[in-house]
């Protein structure tokens, strides 16, 4: 990570001295906004360090903090709007957060920017019927009876499913019912 504290005057100016995310006006530091070639001020943000911590394990934040991002999401200033998104994305078992996305406007370049700093572009959780996040390995619960085409049998409801897999898709799972490798959809699917 390169050195932004040249950056932090810039950004103190565009921020008016308050972090870019949730206002607050401590420990204030430049954070890049990702993919960076050269750092810049339209690259950066001004954080706080709650919300400089948070970038990296937004789950390590008390979820109640997170509700500035229903007014800086709304942020004029790019890289403040890219930042949201991403850490809108990481709270999407939430539902406050999934709306806020849902209603967000993000023009294009913005949108394309914010995806390409994510961890894998593909990167939209999988969530169960709950909105809880599903990972390799995780047990559902089958909360609807599914037919299962091509096995000529039908999984029933209350069915538990040990040890799913993540495919490309978040609407699918893949997992083992009587022995059979199925596609499980994740809206009729609770985390065990
Ligand atoms: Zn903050």
């Amino acid at each position: 990570m390169s050195d932004l504290s040249a950056l932090v005057p810039d950004l103190q100016e565009r921020s008016g001295g308050a972090c870019e995310l949730c206002g607050a006006t401590e420990g204030l530091r430049a954070v890049e906004v990702p993919p960076v070639d050269a750092p810049t001020s339209d690259r950066a943000v001004l954080l706080c360090p709650t919300c400089a911590d948070g970038l990296t394990a937004p789950d390590q934040v008390a979820a109640a903090h997170w509700f500035c991002l229903q007014e800086s999401a709304w942020s004029q200033t790019p890289a403040v709007q890219v930042t949201a998104w991403r850490l809108l994305q990481g709270l999407r078992e939430h539902g406050w957060a999934r709306d806020l996305l849902d209603t967000l406007y993000v023009d294009d370049d913005t949108l394309a920017w914010a995806r390409a700093g994510l961890p894998d572009p593909s990167a939209v959780p999988t969530v169960d019927s709950n909105g809880t996040v599903l990972q390799d390995g995780d047990s559902v619960t089958l909360i609807k009876d599914l037919p299962v085409k091509g096995a000529g049998f039908t999984a029933k409801r209350g069915t538990l499913v040990k040890g799913i897999r993540l495919t490309g898709d978040p609407g699918l799972v893949e997992g083992k019912v009587d022995r059979v490798e199925i596609f499980l959809k994740t809206e009729f699917l609770k985390k065990a």
